[in-house]
């Protein structure tokens, strides 16, 4: 199976990744995580992404649809995979669709989580991120065992420096300029599925699981 999840910067993408991810056995391919990964280790990308994403803006496509081309042609990605985050713009949708057509394979759904901006400031206020393992928690909706403490690796749980409120109105200029048309996209191309992201996490994950038939 390859899914792409598109919604809203805290939609609820990335919590129902890691679920679909265990459930199918295919990795969770994050380019956030993957971009906060390279900031954390002081790389050349970590770099040039971070003052993109301090601002709350996109990375540029050329720094990232290669390393999403090369991530996809790996060995554990053979069964398949969940892109979450990618891809972000039309260019990078078209650039997926090359890299899937030069390996003679093409994505089985895009599952748009659709959740109204009044309920996103919300969801990006209350976000609390493992520094270390990059899990993500929720103050009311989806509290740790021990506040402030990761379940799975016990490091401590932050506020993302864009997930402040002045941060996340940017966020969701950007991502209706420049990622809501890939609705259409994949509308298009036949293979959107969307769920209503206003409902529990359980709720959210079984309409995915049945919409995937
Ligand atoms: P969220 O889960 O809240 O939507 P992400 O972790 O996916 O946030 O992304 C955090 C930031 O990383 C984005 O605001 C953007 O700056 C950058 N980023 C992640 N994926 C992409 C992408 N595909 N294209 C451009 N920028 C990206
Ligand atoms: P995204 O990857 O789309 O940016 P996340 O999966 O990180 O979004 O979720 C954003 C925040 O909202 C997190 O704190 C998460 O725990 C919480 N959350 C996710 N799904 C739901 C839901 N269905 N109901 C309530 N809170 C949710
Ligand atoms: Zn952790």
């Amino acid at each position: 199976m390859r899914l792409i999840m598109l919604g809203a910067p805290g939609a609820g993408k990335g919590t129902q990744a890691a679920r679909l991810a265990e459930a199918y056995k295919i990795p969770h391919i994050s380019t956030g995580d993957i971009f906060r990964a390279n900031i954390k280790g002081g790389t050349e990308l970590g770099k040039k992404a971070k003052s993109y994403m301090d601002q709350g803006k996109l990375v540029p496509d050329e720094l990232v649809c290669d390393l999403v081309a090369d991530r996809i042609a790996q060995e554990d990605c053979k069964e398949g995979f969940i892109l979450d985050g990618f891809p972000r713009t039309i260019p990078q949708a078209e650039a997926l669709d090359a890299a899937l057509s030069g390996m003679n394979l093409k994505m089985d759904a895009a599952v748009n989580v659709d959740v109204p901006d009044e309920n996103i400031v919300n969801r990006m206020g209350g976000r609390r991120a493992c520094v270390k393992c990059g899990a993500t928690y929720h103050v009311v909706y989806n509290k740790p065992a021990v506040e402030g403490i990761c379940n799975t690796c016990g490091s401590e749980l932050i506020l993302r420096d864009d997930d402040k409120p002045e941060t996340v109105q940017t966020r969701l200029s950007v991502y209706h300029e420049q990622t809501q048309p890939l609705i259409e996209y994949y509308e298009k191309a036949g293979i959107l599925k969307t769920v209503d992201g206003t409902q529990s996490m359980d709720a959210v994950f079984e309409g995915i699981k049945s919409l995937l038939g």
